[in-house]
């Protein structure tokens, strides 16, 4: 026999068959099982419990835009049209997140096995999201987030002002500009990494207001200006690959020497030839005080060196 107590988490306080109350956003996140509880955490964060219809389905915004699934683009803007009639939503939120297994899936691993190439893609899906939409619905308001795997969203902006919203008392050149003031301030003198370009660019996004490619122009202009740092990695690879073939009296073989232009050839961004990336190698040689093995002939010759 059935009785109320048999119910899991009865809502105490709800009268029976209440009417559907209206709700202002249709949620639209992907059904990952490690992260279904951190977007409800993050809805119930924004204030937004039992204020928002959803669609939880593999990819999120992919799904909304995927050509290869049509009768998944058709579930989620069917549903969303249908929540809007019958809810009275007037706002799309996409919750994209760090490691889709979807997204992975449909555009290959490559494609997001560096997290600054990923959260690009990401921004690139949402764009599609919001221009589908704009073409379905020009009055819907569209929002994107991109969900790390801690739960933390950050907000990818997509979505131009319309005309006439005020909202910022900042004009975008001057967003801009104290972006790219922050990027200098963080190059200066220092080597940056792709974790700390990837930091960039959200700080850009969400501190600055910057769209993300917007963000990715100035981070990558603002970094070839000061000296091409973008290689700065690189540099450092070949610096420890160096050291680590050398050994105690510090000298590395020309084959080893060879290698280290390889290397740097092979992850310099702006694409040096062999003369250059040579040059290069001999110069980080020179600030660690490693020298070249001579060759056997012609004997104990350094010449091969001497000349680069
Ligand atoms: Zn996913």
């Amino acid at each position: 026999m059935t009785s109320p107590s048999n119910f899991d988490s009865p809502r105490r306080g709800r009268p029976a068959g209440r009417a559907a109350a209206k709700a202002d956003v249709f949620v639209l996140s992907c059904m990952d099982y490690r992260l279904v509880d951190d977007v409800t955490a993050y809805l119930t964060q924004r204030g937004l419990d039992e204020r928002y219809s959803e669609v939880r389905i593999a990819g999120g915004g992919l799904a909304a835009v995927d050509g290869t699934r049509p009768n998944w683009v058709g579930t989620v803007w069917e549903n969303l049209a249908l929540s809007r009639q019958i809810h009275g939503v007037r706002r799309l939120l996409v919750i994209n997140h760090r490691d889709c297994s979807a997204v992975a899936h449909r555009f290959g691993r490559a494609a997001v096995a560096d997290p600054d190439a990923e959260f690009r893609l990401h921004v690139r899906i949402c764009q599609e999201v919001v221009d589908e939409a704009m073409r379905r619905d020009p009055t819907l308001e569209v929002e994107c987030g991109f969900m790390e795997l801690d739960g933390r969203v950050q907000r990818i902006v997509t979505q131009p002002p319309r005309a006439g919203a005020t909202s910022s008392p900042i004009a975008a050149p001057d967003r801009r500009a104290a972006f790219t003031e922050r990027v200098r301030a963080r190059l200066s003198g220092r080597p940056i990494d792709r974790a700390a370009q990837f930091d960039l660019l959200r700080l850009g996004v969400t501190e600055h207001g910057l769209a993300a490619d917007e963000a990715d122009a100035v981070l990558r202009s603002t970094v070839a200006e000061s000296d091409g740092r973008l290689g700065r990695d690189t540099e450092l690879a070949v610096e420890s690959f160096l050291l680590s073939r050398a050994g105690r009296r510090r000298r590395v073989s020309r084959a080893d020497f060879e290698a280290a232009a390889r290397l740097l050839r092979m992850g310099n961004e702006t694409g040096i030839d062999g003369i250059a990336a040579r040059q290069r190698v001999k110069g980080i040689m020179g600030r660690q005080g490693i020298r070249p093995r001579p060759v056997l002939w012609p004997p104990f010759s350094r010449r091969w060196y001497n000349q680069i």
